[in-house]
């Protein structure tokens, strides 16, 4: 069993097995905001324990919160420290929700382009992810508030998210897969969330390899490993793997009814609320209660020890007292205010990917414009699923950008809202008899008759579902179309992860703004008008979906008679794309800016840092992210041709130059030998610096 302080051995001697198990089981709260619920043990002051939703704000049932962009616009900013601003605010939000512990942050790697929940995940890049895994834990805890990085590990996609089998060897798991969830536990997260699907064989809640051998053991992982909800599928095999608390441990109709979502009637096939088409990632409700009255069987007949369970609830108490709850404090916190809703419009500004620019941005401050597109009238705030929110203040695409110019704006739809799926029917675009049809010919005069035109699209993306195509929904590839045969066209995407532009070509400017969450308006009327410079940069490969290495066979995606097979191995992303000579529509690291960059120089200052100069031939101050990618010198043909290493975002006044250190990963560095564990790749490595994987400025060797 892991160290434990006093006050934990002795609630250990006080505990009887009952209440022991009555703390690794949920239960309901009855505070009624909490998705996972601890009861506390009045008899020897065991406190309650509250665990909300997140990654992207905190959701504690019905009641607001600041809704901050996705976490794919986050990583796009390649600035981790506002991943730790975003952190604090959620852990201050959460304390002041009353709730001790924030599921997030999402941190699986983005392998499928299609994947439902790639707004909740970073990137592509275990480094990038690593990263922003690292920081946004740091965040939260800093706040006093238990981090719980999910799912652990493997859950890349959504089809058949709960039954899925994943083959993937060891070295791909070790080399792209873990890394995220190492950084999280080395920045101290004091829990882990396993993954619904089943990895090799074994489902994730039951994987004693992989939850003990090397999460708790390797890694030393002091915390506790918490069920994805309904995810517990065994009670022997899950306890002796080393899962330590299942949720929610409720029957489903009981936390549908507590948050008073669609669908609560048992008989209704809607599931989870959710008001579109039923998505086929739910997992088995009646996979509840795993570790409730069976754990005390499973010990009385020492199918589990006793030894098991005290670990188990050592971990979990340890980790509420190391946030203060057997302390006599207030808990304090902050829900939005000025530094909190600033935050979340600094991220969305700065997450902004600018694809393409001629010359029409940004914008003059009295451009009349014409905005036009389904969802203008409203905050993109998120996807479907448990990360919605209600957030506590929006901006509006039309209202941000109407507000911003002193010339004429005029709104048009132009198409149909796009139907988005949502878990609590708050979230879904409900048809709304008030707003006038949309005219398509009306948003093309608009269009005609302004300046310019700015389109802004978007996809609709969910949990428990995947998006069945990259391509926008609806009519929106020939709305965009017909404005651009109208005028000067920008195009803005509000995205959870790439989509494909057959328009590409035909407009004038494309921004990426993925979903910008309560900032969005003002957010992007930030952008286009140049008070900040378009910063953001793509933290994953945007290409045509039958580019992807995913695409092609069933097995790789979405799976073969239970089954998906990683088959294209550590050529992810653009671990393919630079593998091949398939061009993508825009390589991972892409993003202009308006200011313009020389990069005079690369020293090595040793083996793992390089120093690089970058000067601002512009007029304008810019903010350039500089990334570093390792290449081995000796060709070696099982590896990807280049990786990234580090990378810094930097603001450079006009003008001037500036020269940054960049921290190498020791990942680029290594591969995972199977009966070895990590060896060197090689021994001399070429750096090349760039603006993106395909934009190599500057090289050196190592
Ligand atoms: C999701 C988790 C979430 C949990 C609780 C599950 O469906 O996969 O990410 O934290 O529900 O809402």
């Amino acid at each position: 069993m892991t160290i434990v302080s006093t006050t934990v051995r002795e609630l250990l001697q006080e505990l009887t097995l009952e209440e022991k198990v009555r703390l690794v089981h949920g239960a309901l709260d009855p505070e009624g905001t909490a998705t996972g619920y601890i009861p506390g043990i009045d008899r020897l002051g065991v406190p309650e324990f509250r665990l909300a939703d997140g990654p992207m704000g905190v959701r504690a049932g019905d009641k607001p919160a600041t809704a901050f962009p996705a976490s794919i616009a986050l990583s796009a900013t390649f600035e981790p420290e506002l991943a730790r601003k975003q952190g604090a605010t959620m852990g201050r939000e959460a304390k002041a929700r009353n709730q001790d512990a924030v599921l997030g942050p999402g941190i699986n790697l983005i392998r499928v382009p299609h994947c439902g929940r790639n707004f909740e995940y970073y990137s592509e890049d275990p480094v990038v992810t690593a990263a922003f895994a690292r920081k946004v834990v740091d965040g939260l805890q800093s706040e006093d508030v238990v981090a719980t990085p999910k799912h652990y590990v493997a859950n890349n996609q959504e089809t058949e998210r709960a039954s899925i089998d994943i083959n993937v060897s060891e070295r791909v798991l070790r080399e792209l897969y873990l890394p995220g969830f190492k950084a999280a536990v080395d920045a101290g997260a004091g829990s882990v969330m396993t993954a619904y699907n089943s990895v090799n064989g074994a489902f994730m809640s039951d994987h004693h390899q992989l939850v003990t051998d090397v999460l708790k053991d390797e890694w030393d992982f002091d915390g506790y490993v918490v069920s994805d909800w309904f995810g517990t599928t065994s009670t022997v095999g899950a306890a002796n793997a080393g899962l330590d608390l299942e949720m929610p441990g409720v029957p489903i109709e009981a936390l549908w009814e507590m948050f008073g979502m669609e669908g609560s009637d048992a008989d209704d096939d809607q599931v989870f609320g959710a008001t579109a088409e039923i998505p086929d990632g739910m997992p088995d409700p009646s996979n509840t209660e795993q570790f409730a009255e069976p754990l005390v069987d499973a010990v009385r007949s020492e199918e589990v020890s006793e030894e098991r369970v005290d670990d188990m609830v050592a971990r979990i108490l340890r980790q509420m007292e190391r946030i203060g709850l057997f302390d006599d404090r207030q808990k304090g916190g902050q829900i939005g205010g000025d530094n909190h809703r600033t935050l979340s419009v600094t991220i969305a500004a700065r997450a902004t990917v600018l694809l393409k620019n001629r010359d029409l941005l940004p914008l003059n401050d009295d451009a009349n414009v014409a905005v036009l597109g389904p969802g203008i009238q409203e905050a993109k705030t998120g996807g479907g699923g448990s990360s919605e929110l209600e957030p506590l203040h929006q901006v509006t695409t039309a209202d941000g950008i109407r507000e911003r110019t002193t010339g004429n704006a005029t709104v048009e739809r132009g198409v149909p809202e796009i139907e988005q799926i949502s878990f609590f029917g708050g979230n879904a675009n409900d048809a709304d008899d008030s707003k006038p049809e949309p005219s398509l010919a009306t948003a093309v005069d608009a269009a005609a008759s302004a300046e310019v035109a700015i389109v802004v699209v978007q996809d609709a993306a969910t949990e428990a579902k995947d998006r069945e195509s990259l391509r926008l929904p609806g009519r929106q590839d020939e709305l965009v179309e017909e404005i651009a045969a109208a005028n000067d066209t920008i195009v803005v995407v509000q995205s959870s992860g790439p989509v494909e532009m057959p328009w590409k070509d035909d407009v004038d400017a494309i921004l990426e703004a993925w979903y910008p969450g309560q900032a969005d308006g003002e957010a992007l009327a930030s952008v286009l008008f140049g008070d900040v410079d378009a910063s953001g940069r793509l933290p994953v490969t945007f290409a045509h979906e039958d580019d992807y290495p995913t695409a092609g066979s069933d097995a790789t995606f979405p799976g073969k008679d239970g089954q998906v097979r990683h088959d294209e191995d550590l050529f992810v992303g653009y671990r393919h794309f630079d593998a091949t000579d398939v061009d993508p529509i825009y390589p991972f690291g892409h993003g202009l800016s308006y200011a313009e960059f020389a990069y005079r120089s690369v020293e090595v200052v040793n083996e793992r840092r390089v120093q690089v100069t970058v000067e601002n031939t512009s007029d304008r101050d810019g903010h350039e992210v500089v990334q570093a990618y390792v290449r081995a010198s000796q060709s070696n043909e099982d590896r990807p041709i280049r990786e990234l290493a580090g990378f810094d975002s930097i603001q450079v006044p006009a003008g001037e130059s500036v020269t940054v250190d960049i921290d190498l990963d020791d990942l680029a560095f290594l591969r995972y030998d199977e009966t070895k564990g990590w060896v060197d790749i090689g021994d001399s490595f070429e750096i090349d610096i760039g603006r993106s994987v395909q934009d190599i400025r500057l090289e050196t060797a190592l």
